[in-house]
């Protein structure tokens, strides 16, 4: 079927189909549904795809994204600084701070560590973090939120490690509570966070 379609279909077709969790017939689905919006929309969703590299910024302290660097989190008053919550990604920071009860702030890995996936400290963003711990005395806690899969463990494990040999004896915390093994903190309703974050543990 798809060898008779326009060109022109055929190359936004292949475009949505390397979109991760979209298939051959939902990337055929939503070239189709464009075809059928009005110009307008297609110039403002071409512009909006056009400007995503130039308006959104990497927060250079948390590697959080937003309108600015830093963050808006990084940059808040009322934030304490010396609560770091450390997460995989940019959408586990959403989640937190859906729930609205977490004060302190985030640094972004990027990943987890997965020697399969060939993908190992240097890929992330550990290296930054040890030296935030290290550059900041009064650092009090650091929160390891990574998801609740093996990888996810294994990097919670590697960072706790990690954060003892630097010798400063940092608080370091591992949520989990309420979030079942291969759980992924950013589809996990904010009330199971909340929980997850309150019963959080000594590593
Ligand atoms: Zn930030």
């Amino acid at each position: 079927m798809e060898s008779s379609l326009p060109k022109g279909l055929k190359s936004l077709i292949s475009f949505f189909d390397r979109l991760p969790g979209i298939g051959p017939k939902s990337a055929a689905r939503l070239a189709l549904y464009l075809f059928q919006t009005p110009q307008s929309f297609l110039d403002e969703f071409s512009t909006a795809v056009n400007q995503l590299k130039n308006e959104v910024k990497t927060c250079s302290i948390c590697f959080n994204l937003d309108d600015s660097d830093p963050c808006r989190i990084c940059s808040s008053e009322k934030r304490n600084k010396n609560r770091i919550c450390v997460v995989e990604r940019v959408l586990d920071v959403l989640a937190i701070e859906s729930t609205g009860k977490y004060t302190g702030v985030y640094h972004v890995l990027g990943g987890v560590i997965n020697p399969l996936a060939q993908v190992g400290p240097e890929e992330l963003t550990v290296e930054q973090l040890m030296h935030k711990i290290s550059d900041n005395p009064e650092i009090e806690e650091i929160i390891i939120a990574t998801n609740p899969t093996l990888e996810g463990e294994a990097t919670a494990m590697y960072l706790k490690k990690k954060i003892d040999e630097d010798g400063k004896g940092v608080l370091v915390t591992r949520i989990g509570h309420g979030l079942p093994m291969g759980a992924d903190l950013d589809y996990a309703d904010p009330g199971t966070l909340v929980q997850a974050l309150e019963g959080r543990r000594q590593l």
